[in-house]
C-alpha cells in the first residue's frame, strides 16, 4: 500500500483544477498527492466527444486555472483542441497523471485513512478528491419492447457523428443540448428524423447571462445540499434560441413529439395508435454522476444523492466531490477545485492556499 495525503480520481477539468491548487499549496505531485485517471489520454471526457462537436460548437469552455488555452481553430474537433490543451497543462505544471489507472473502490482503511483500490495497486490516503464526471455513466431509460427492436440503438456516449445515419430513419430521444445538436446534424443526411422528449422543451431567448447562471447553479446546489440527485443543466437553463436552432425549428427539425409508450421491432409506438418506423434510435438521455467507486463508503442519502456541504460529502469530511451537481461545468469545476483544496489543506493541517507557490 502506498501512503499519500491526497488521491485525486479523474483528470478532467475538475481533477486538474484540484491538482493545480494542491501543487500551489505546496503538495508535491506523485509524492504527497497522486492523480489517477482511467482514460488513455489527457482531456477528461472531452477526448471521447464526437468529431462533429467542433471547438466553435461548445457552449463556452473556461480555461483551467493558471494557463489559457490560447488561439484555437474553431473548426477542429473539441476532443483534439482540448486534449492537446490538457496535455500541455499537465506538462507545464508537472502534474504526473497516472493513466490508464482505474479506481475500482474506495473504502474505510486503517488508521483513519481511506483505502483506494486501483488497477495499479492500493493507496492509503488521508483525503480523497473524486472528480470522475458523468461520461462513464450514460443514462439509458427502459421502455417496453426495447430489446426486440431490430434496428440500431445507441446512446450519445457512442454517437459517431451524423454520417453514420445517412439515408436512415432516425428517432432521437431527449430534450437536452446533445439531443438537439444530434438532430440538427443528422437531419441534413437522414431520410427522416423524429424527435421525442419527455417534457415540452423550454426555449430561452437571448443570452444566458451571469445572473441566470448564478440562479441555475443555486438551484442545483440546493438539491445536493438536500441529498437529492443533481439534475441536468438544461432542465434549469432551457435550450438556447440562436440562428442554428431557429432555422432548425423553422424547418420542422425541432418539432417534438411526446415520449412514445413502447418500442416495436421496427420503430416506436404510442398508445393512441400512432407509429413511427425507424432504422435507428439515438438515446440522448443524459448521464449520471460516476460515483460507483464510492459505494462502500455509503455516502448516499435516502433521496438517492450524496448530500454535500460545499464540495465535501456531508457524511465524510475526507471526501470531496468535484464536478458533481453545481460544479458540473468548466467554470464550476475550476471553482470547486480551488474551494476543495482550501478545505483539504485545513484538514491536513498545512499552510493556507497561496502561502507556497
Ligand atoms: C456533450 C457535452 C458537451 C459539454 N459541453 C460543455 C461546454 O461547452 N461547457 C461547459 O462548461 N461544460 C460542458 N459540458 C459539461 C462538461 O462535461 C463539464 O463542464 C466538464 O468538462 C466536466 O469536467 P469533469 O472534470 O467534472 O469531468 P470529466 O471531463 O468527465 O473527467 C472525469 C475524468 O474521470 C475519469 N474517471 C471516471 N471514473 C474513473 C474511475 N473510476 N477511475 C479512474 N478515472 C475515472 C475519466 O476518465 C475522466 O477523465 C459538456 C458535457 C457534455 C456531455
Amino acid at each position: 500500500m502506498t501512503a499519500v495525503d491526497v488521491v485525486v480520481v479523474g483528470a478532467g477539468q475538475a481533477g486538474l483544477s484540484a491538482a493545480y491548487h494542491l501543487r500551489r499549496a505546496g503538495l508535491r505531485p506523485g509524492t504527497d498527492f497522486v492523480v489517477l485517471d482511467h482514460a488513455p489520454r489527457a482531456g477528461g471526457a472531452w477526448q471521447f466527444r464526437w468529431p462533429s462537436l467542433t471547438y466553435d460548437r461548445v457552449h463556452g469552455m473556461h480555461a483551467l486555472p493558471g494557463m489559457e488555452l490560447g488561439e484555437a481553430d474553431g473548426g477542429r474537433p473539441s476532443s483534439e483542441v482540448i486534449g492537446e490543451y490538457f496535455t500541455r497543462y499537465e506538462e507545464a505544471f508537472g502534474l504526473r497523471v497516472h493513466r490508464p489507472v482505474h479506481v475500482e473502490a474506495v473504502r474505510e482503511g486503517d488508521g483513519g485513512r481511506l483505502r483506494v483500490e486501483s488497477s495499479e495497486g492500493v493507496y492509503g490516503t488521508r483525503v480523497l478528491v473524486s472528480a470522475t464526471g458523468t461520461w462513464d455513466r450514460p443514462f439509458w431509460p427502459r421502455y417496453p419492447g426495447q430489446d426486440r427492436f431490430g434496428g440500431w440503438q445507441l446512446h450519445t456516449a457512442r454517437y459517431p457523428g451524423p454520417e453514420a445515419f445517412a439515408g436512415l430513419r432516425v428517432v432521437v430521444v431527449g430534450g437536452g443540448a446533445s439531443g438537439t445538436q444530434h438532430l440538427m446534424e443528422i437531419a441534413e443526411v437522414a431520410a427522416e428524423t423524429t424527435w421525442v422528449t419527455r417534457r415540452e422543451p423550454v426555449w430561452r431567448e437571448g443570452d444566458f447571462g451571469e445572473a441566470e447562471g448564478r440562479a441555475a447553479v443555486a438551484l442545483v446546489e440546493e438539491r445536493v445540499r438536500q441529498g437529492l440527485p443533481p439534475m441536468s443543466v438544461v432542465s434549469v437553463t432551457g435550450l438556447p434560441l440562436n440562428e442554428r436552432t431557429r432555422r432548425a425549428r423553422a424547418e420542422g427539425v425541432l418539432e417534438r413529439l411526446p415520449m412514445f409508450d413502447r418500442v416495436t421491432e421496427t420503430g416506436v409506438a404510442w398508445d393512441d395508435g400512432r407509429v413511427v418506423e425507424a432504422d435507428a434510435i439515438l438515446w440522448a438521455t443524459g448521464f449520471r454522476a460516476a460515483v460507483d467507486h464510492l459505494a462502500p463508503l455509503r455516502l448516499r442519502e435516502p433521496g438517492g444523492g450524496i448530500r454535500m456541504v460545499g464540495t465535501r460529502a456531508a457524511r465524510d469530511e475526507r471526501v470531496h466531490l468535484l464536478g458533481y451537481g453545481p460544479s458540473a461545468s468548466t467554470i464550476g469545476a475550476n471553482r470547486a477545485g480551488r474551494a476543495a483544496v482550501r478545505d483539504v489543506v485545513r484538514l491536513l493541517g498545512r499552510a493556507p492556499v497561496g502561502a507556497a507557490t
